[in-house]
């Protein structure tokens, strides 16, 4: 297998293969050529999250389109542990950095969820897919998480799947601390609960302690703001559950 020393790592929608030519969507070919100067003959990595990853090489560049030629297969597709990251949107920065950090952490999905004391009202999803697009092509990532729609949380929790237990962090009582619930717990599919800076509400927590699959837990003495619990939490997990073992 070559080892390519192509540095540029791009996300496409089209299917890779050995005979497959990639045309380049606008802002595709603009940050190639555009920004990142890259020229006919130049090389690159490519994946779709379905195919590998490909080592590929530019065929044309123009201002506006272009055209990729896969070579070969570097590496074979595989999965991310099969993790969810539920948190309240908060300040724009915040949701954005919690986002682009799940991603980089490994998280399959990323669920932005309306608490009672959610303070942001909209959430651009849009956004938040182009950052969860780029954390995949700088942290060789082969697949972009996905973002779901906005939800309330309630909504999601009366529909939560049977099979996928719930790190729910709780900041409120004595609870035991997370590493050793994680211990304890079965690996399959999880997900991980932050909630928004005003904490939740007496409904939600009352709705949380009902679920058989919620494990609440502790993330230590200090109270942490939402973006450190969910990058804390999510660490937490791969050390003991996930692909960091
Ligand atoms: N209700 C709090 C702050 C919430 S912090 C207040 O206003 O005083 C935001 C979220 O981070 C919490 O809902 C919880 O999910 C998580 N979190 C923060 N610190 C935590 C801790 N020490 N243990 C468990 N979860 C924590």
């Amino acid at each position: 297998m070559a080892q390519p020393n192509a540095k540029i790592r791009l996300h496409v929608a089209a299917d890779l293969g050995p005979s497959l030519e990639v045309e380049l969507v606008r802002d595709k070919a603009h940050y190639l050529f555009g920004v990142m100067r890259q020229r006919e003959g130049d090389r690159l990595l490519l994946f779709n999250g379905r195919d590998g990853e490909w080592l590929a090489e530019v065929v044309s560049a123009r201002r506006k389109t272009g055209t990729l030629r896969p070579i070969e297969q570097v590496r074979e597709q595989s999965e991310s542990p099969d993790l969810w990251l539920l948190f309240a949107p908060i300040k724009k920065a915040r949701t954005d950095f919690i986002a682009e950090k799940a991603c980089e952490l490994g998280c399959r999905r990323i669920l932005p969820v309306f608490t009672r004391h959610t303070a942001s009202e909209r959430v651009r999803t849009e956004r938040l897919h182009a950052h969860a697009v780029e954390a995949a092509e700088q942290c060789g990532l082969l697949s972009v998480p996905e973002i779901a729609a906005s939800t309330r949380l309630e909504t999601v929790l009366a529909d939560w799947p049977k099979d996928r237990q719930l790190l729910f962090c709780d900041e409120t009582g004595p609870r035991p601390p997370a590493i050793e619930v994680l211990r304890r717990a079965d690996p399959g599919p999880w997900a991980v609960l932050i909630g928004p800076e005003g904490g939740f509400s007496a409904d939600e927590a009352l709705q949380l302690r009902k679920m058989k699959l919620a494990h609440p837990v502790s993330l230590g003495p200090r109270i942490l703001r939402a973006d450190t619990a969910a990058v804390a939490a999510l660490t937490l997990w791969q050390s003991v559950l996930g692909d960091w073992r």
